[in-house]
């Protein structure tokens, strides 16, 4: 078991990094060793708001943890994980893990000679909708996604599918057992210099065929997911943490979590449809992501996104990225 942990800091406070600090700075099992910002202003009022130590510089706060969250913008994270994992520190990064496959296989490598963990913050997995899938065997045949978010400036110096698609293509990753057999994709951009909407067409090796559309134009946001296998149909709106699962069973089959049934003749045979909408144990997706890490780092838990997962969610959606180009040149 590794050593325990006792004290974490975090680098970067901006927008998301402040709830890491809220989170971290308020727990009973570590010590939180403060703060760094390259914008002191913005390090100093963060401070004060939860009362906690705003380092001068990255190596101070180094000197006085154990592991870091790392929540600076996305071109930024190669170069700070690699100053801290080379210090010895486990590191949580904030999704993507990097701009590139090839910095990303640099920290993986790293964090292997150093002996620590990382883990990447693709949130998403532990969105408390998708806890009802872990009680039935899912084969997905077809998804469908779709994410779509109005515009801000924050997230915009990276294309949408490195800022917005790389949640999707980490939770379909993680549903289809099978490698990546081919990718179509196509995009525009609209508003920043960047690819803004797009659409990608993943199919597997054993079949499995992913649509996923992401887009940072729109009015309203938009998260839902649609999983299609042999004789059921899921669909999770991320937002409304709203699960609702149709399967088909045969005749005589009970289901007591069953709200509507409706019969069917399908293959010749007399089957019915179930309606189930599993109840949803709501609870704080960040808590639970910094808990695991810090569970997995004393030895308790596993990562949930580790760092090879991570990498995978960056290297299909870099490919993806890159075939949006080459169509629109
Ligand atoms: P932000 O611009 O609001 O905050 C970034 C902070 O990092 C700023 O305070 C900035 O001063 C600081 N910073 C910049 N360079 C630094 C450096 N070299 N050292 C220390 N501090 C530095 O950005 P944000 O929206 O909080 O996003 C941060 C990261 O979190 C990005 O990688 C983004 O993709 C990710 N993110 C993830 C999710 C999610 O759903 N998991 C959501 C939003 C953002």
């Amino acid at each position: 078991m590794a050593d325990l942990i006792s004290k974490i800091g975090v680098i970067g406070v901006g927008h998301l990094g402040q709830h890491h600090v809220k989170h971290l700075s308020n727990n009973n099992v570590f010590s939180f060793s403060g703060i760094f910002d390259v914008d002191t202003d913005r390090a100093n009022k963060i401070a004060v708001e939860y009362n906690c130590n705003a380092h001068d510089s990255l190596n101070d706060l180094l000197n006085n943890c154990d592991a870091v969250s790392i929540v600076t913008p996305t071109l930024t994270h190669a170069k700070i994980a690699e100053q801290c994992i080379m210090a010895g520190k486990h590191v949580f990064i904030e999704k993507p893990i990097t701009k590139t496959v090839a910095e990303a296989d640099r920290l993986l490598n790293l964090a292997a000679e150093n002996n620590v963990l990382i883990q990447v913050g693709h949130i998403e997995r532990l969105n408390p909708a998708l806890i009802p899938l872990k009680n039935f065997e899912l084969n997905p045949k077809y998804i469908e996604v779709q994410r779509l978010a109005p515009y801000t400036v924050r997230g915009t110096d990276v294309p949408v599918v490195l800022d917005l698609m790389i949640h999707d293509i980490d939770i379909i990753l993680s549903l289809v057992n099978s490698p990546v057999k081919n990718i179509r994709a196509s995009g525009v951009s609209i508003l920043s210099d960047s690819v803004d909407i797009a659409n990608a067409r993943l199919r597997f090796e054993n079949g499995t065929v992913a649509s996923i559309t992401s887009s940072r134009i729109a009015r309203d946001k938009v998260r839902k997911i649609k999983i299609f296998q042999k004789d059921m149909y899921v669909t999770i709106d991320f937002l409304l943490g709203l699960t609702e699962i149709y399967r088909v069973l045969e005749a005589d089959q009970d289901d007591p979590d069953a709200l509507e049934t409706a019969s069917l003749e399908a293959y010749g045979n007399h089957k019915k449809i179930v309606y189930e909408k599993p109840d949803i144990n709501q609870f704080d997706a960040l808590e639970m992501e910094l808990t695991n890490f810090i569970q997995s780092i004393n030895g308790n838990d596993k990562p949930i996104v580790n760092g090879q997962a991570g990498r995978d969610a960056l290297d299909v959606a870099v490919k993806i990225h890159d075939m949006i180009l080459e169509d629109i040149h």
